[in-house]
């Protein structure tokens, strides 16, 4: 289905004919491609409408090229708020755009494409943590940023896969811990820290089962000489970081990293291949930080659907329609960057996340 497009701005004929194929399906917006003429459309009415484009990790490489800056979900959202512009575009999912919007409230958030959820912020609701804390009165919540405005407003402390485990450490001990919404950090998190008194919420992923033991350790037996990168970032290859501490791979092979860290590692390694585990938009950024290295995916179908939501299409006609704006209501913001806020004070929280 064609859609009709309306916007304050100067629309060139260029803006016009892309827009003319513009469809939305249930898949999303498609229709356009990606070429150099739609990239400086793109960076043209960025700038009219004085926003800056951010790009997670795992959009598709074409939105990571025209981005202003690429990164995780937290350095994108401290990038927002640091910038000079009014209007930020954050290409990634609903619940990271809400992040940028909760520190950044004084700004015009936009997501390309609302319908970009993610199926482990969806895993628990408000609701659902209000029962879980009333059964379990004077338990510190801590949750992995993966979830929702209002699961934050509720929470005492988020973390990153980076910092989850420094998180659970700064907890009184005595204090007991309820754990959400990502059963797999959970569970490495409680390994880790050994900590007994640590409820975990059975929420998950679901690129995580494209990463699974079996295949992790099927490809680092045929793959002798290569590295292997874990990158639990987003919850998509939290399960290759419990599996990994469970000894399905060689302890040695394994380096657990931020992307920062795995960027570096990328550019410092001494093989000539790399098995990659995570979700596969972030080869992009590996491949072109170290050209010569051969990044292979652990699994080429962890793909994130919702992340690959946003695309040429959606992008062009956010710009163009000033569309979607994401809110969150004053109340919920306050309370939700709180718990952000004592995340950032704990530990290293750069990356991972
Ligand atoms: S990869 Fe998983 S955790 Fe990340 S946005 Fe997609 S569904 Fe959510």
């Amino acid at each position: 289905m064609t859609t009709a497009v309306k916007s304050p701005l100067y629309l060139t004929d260029t803006t016009l004919r892309l827009l003319g194929d513009l469809t939305d399906g249930p898949a999303g917006f498609d229709g356009i491609a990606a070429t150099p003429e739609w990239a400086q459309e793109v960076r043209r009415l960025a700038r009219e409408r004085n926003a800056t484009i951010l790009a997670h990790n795992y959009q598709l490489p074409e939105i990571q090229d025209v981005a202003d800056h690429v990164g995780d979900s937290l350095a994108l959202s401290r990038i927002a708020a640091e910038a000079s512009e009014s209007t930020i575009v954050f290409c990634g999912v609903h619940f990271m755009a809400e992040t940028a919007k909760i520190l950044s409230p004084e700004k015009t958030v936009l997501i390309p494409d609302q319908r970009a959820g993610c199926s482990l912020a969806d895993s628990i609701t408000a609701d659902d943590l209000r029962e879980w804390k009333a059964d379990n009165p004077g338990a510190v919540v801590v949750s992995y940023v993966n979830t929702t405005a209002e699961v934050k407003a509720l929470t005492d402390i988020c973390c990153t896969s980076s910092n989850a485990v420094d998180v659970v450490n700064s907890i009184d001990p005595d204090k007991d811990i309820l754990f959400l919404p990502d059963q797999f950090l959970g569970a490495h998190v409680k390994r880790v820290t050994g900590r007994t008194n640590l409820q975990i919420w059975a929420g998950e992923c679901h690129v995580h089962a494209g990463i699974n033991g079996d295949e992790l350790a099927e490809q680092a037996r045929t793959h002798p000489d290569a590295d292997l990168f874990v990158h639990p970032e987003c919850g998509c290859a939290t399960s290759a970081l419990y599996l990994a501490g469970e000894g399905a791979v060689p302890e040695d092979r394994v380096k657990i990293l931020s992307t920062g860290g795995m960027l570096d590692a990328a550019r410092a390694t001494g093989a000539k291949q790399v098995l990659v585990a995570t979700e596969v938009g972030m080869l992009h950024q590996l491949r072109r930080a170290a050209p010569n290295v051969d990044f292979q995916a652990v699994n080429d179908r962890a793909s994130c659907k919702y992340m690959k939501m946003i695309t040429a299409g959606a992008l062009l006609r956010s710009l163009v329609e000033g569309a979607d704006e994401v809110h969150v209501d004053p109340e919920t913001a306050a309370a939700g960057r709180l718990s952000v806020q004592r995340m950032i004070a704990i530990g290293s929280s750069g990356g991972g996340e």
